[in-house]
């Protein structure tokens, strides 16, 4: 599947990708885990990166198109990708659209995960991540706590709040995608190819898309 996963932070967008990865064998395409490997990895990328995403602001539009257009181009997404968190402003849609016309390249759909604020709002104060790049597991201090405190079940590496997740900067994060991001939905839709899920619990969260998708 070729599909964009639109919804605000914590909607769980993430956790749908990882799901659907099992299905076909399609690639999640995080830019925000691109990213803040980039920020670990001290590359030019993540320094340019860092003061914007510990603001919760975004990155500037021409650093994230760069970096898809690499992204896109490798051969892992030649069986399918899902794109979380990309595009996020109707300048990298457009750009995104373009790109996606040079290398031959059509999307089944852009998925919004439609859920409440106050839903989103509980679940980022609450949720911690694994801190080893190539884990990133996702619990919830309320809902999904590691078994041994601090420490991931899958890995062992420590689990963490991220830096964007003081409460200061996740409402600047739901502020900027109200802004900014939220207009795709209607960018989409006027384009057909939106479809929208609404579920809270995860796991019927992802059933429900992949009934969407087979629509
Ligand atoms: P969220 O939980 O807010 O969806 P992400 O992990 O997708 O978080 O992104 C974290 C941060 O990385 C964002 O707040 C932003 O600073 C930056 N970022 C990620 N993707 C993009 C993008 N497509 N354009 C601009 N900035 C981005
Ligand atoms: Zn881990």
């Amino acid at each position: 599947m070729r599909i964009i996963l639109l919804g605000p932070p914590g909607a769980g967008k993430g956790t749908v990708a990882n799901q659907l990865k099992a299905t076909d064998g399609s690639v999640h395409i995080s830019t925000g885990d691109i990213l803040r490997n980039n920020v670990k990895a001290g590359t030019d990328l993540g320094k340019k990166a860092k003061e914007y995403m510990d603001k919760g602001e975004l990155v500037p539009d021409q650093l994230i198109m760069d970096m898809m257009e690499v992204r896109l181009q490798e051969a892992d997404c030649a069986k399918g990708f899902m794109l979380d968190g990309f595009p996020r402003t109707i300048p990298q849609a457009d750009a995104l659209g373009k790109l996606l016309e040079k290398i031959n390249i059509k999307l089944d759909a852009a998925i919004n995960l439609d859920i409440p604020r106050e839903v989103v709002l509980d679940r980022l104060t609450t949720r911690r991540t694994c801190n080893n790049s190539a884990c990133q597991t996702i619990y919830n201090v309320k809902t999904n706590p590691p078994k041994v405190e601090g420490k991931c079940d899958k890995c062992g590496s420590p689990v963490i709040q991220r830096s964007d997740e003081t409460e200061e900067a996740i409402l600047n994060r739901l502020e900027v995608y109200n802004k900014q991001t939220a207009p795709l939905i209607e960018y989409y839709a006027n384009k057909g190819m939106l479809k929208s899920a609404s579920k809270l619990k995860l796991d019927e969260l992802v059933q429900e898309v992949l009934n969407k998708l087979k629509n």
